[in-house]
């Protein structure tokens, strides 16, 4: 989500991951089972993260991965309130002849866990390319919203998109004017093209990514419009977690939205989301 090229390139690769990941859970191939080297446990809020590393060996030392994991996990409990589910087990696989945080994926309730990561990292990765990174903040917003039907992927992916720079922003690792320069640089992404669909119906990469947060931009402003700037998305997705609606359940998203819903007090979501999954919504971004 940072403007950067290797931040697009990034996201570029993490649609193509995603699809070589549908393909690894069709096949019940996780990593799950990939011998572990080294492991620790780590404190998010009053969650625990169990951290695993597979083999390989970081150039800065597994440490420093481990401060990154832990920072992007405070940014989630910092937007959250809370860490969205009570044990997380992340494992770090290490590429060698690699550089950067090169790609992550999310599972709900794999192997006792209520959330499993995987994390593929480069050997070579280096402290800013640690700092910077937005993959594994992404990952970890992803344990906060229900395992939702193929069709709704957007809203996982676009929710993800949209919380990770703003959850960094509030805990300091990201600098809001740089927020906003990449919303404003990537969210156009999200605009529907000649012959696309509801978000239900149009799974392209912009779409499903900036499409989604696009809709959760146009969300947060409504809720702030209709109650005078008292609540925002944040309350709304703060309820989810509160209630359960984490990653390691299916709740359907009618009862999602509902929750959200309740605790501003509006029907934003659940109006949205019956106008924008069935219909292409263009939005005046300039004008926004
Ligand atoms: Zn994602």
């Amino acid at each position: 989500m940072e403007r950067k090229l290797l931040d697009r390139r990034a996201f570029v690769s993490g649609s193509v991951a995603l699809a070589l990941s549908q393909n690894l859970r069709a096949r019940g191939q996780f990593g799950r089972h990939t011998p572990v080297e080294f492991s620790q446990t780590v404190q998010a809020g009053s969650s625990r993260l169990q951290i695993d590393f597979a083999h390989g060996e970081f150039a800065l030392g597994r440490v420093a991965v481990i401060d990154r994991i832990e920072a992007a996990a405070k940014a989630v409990t910092t937007y959250y309130g809370r860490f969205p589910v009570s044990l997380a087990r992340v494992l770090v696989i290490p590429e060698a002849g690699e550089s950067g945080v090169l790609q992550g994926t999310t599972w709900g309730d794999i192997g006792g866990f209520p959330a499993f990561l995987r994390l593929r990292i480069g050997e070579d990765v280096t402290a800013q390319e640690l700092a910077s990174d937005w993959i594994i903040t992404h990952e970890l917003v992803h344990t906060a919203l229900a395992d939702l039907s193929d069709d709704q992927h957007w809203l996982e992916e676009g929710i993800a998109s949209y919380v990770e720079p703003i959850a960094r922003v509030q805990t300091g690792q990201l600098d809001a004017a740089a927020m906003w320069a990449g919303m404003m640089d990537g969210m156009v992404n999200g605009e529907p093209e000649a012959g696309d669909r509801g978000l239900d119906r149009t799974h392209t990469w912009g779409r499903t990514y900036w499409g989604g947060a696009m809709f959760c931009l146009v969300a947060d402003v409504g809720i702030r419009r209709a109650t005078a700037n008292r609540k925002g998305l944040q309350d709304a997705l703060r309820a989810i977690v509160d209630a359960g609606g984490t990653i390691n359940t299916d709740w359907p998203l009618a009862k999602l939205l509902e929750i959200a819903d309740r605790a501003t007090k509006t029907d934003v979501l659940s109006t949205m989301y019956a106008k924008w999954s069935g219909t292409p919504v263009e939005v005046d971004l300039p004008q926004l």
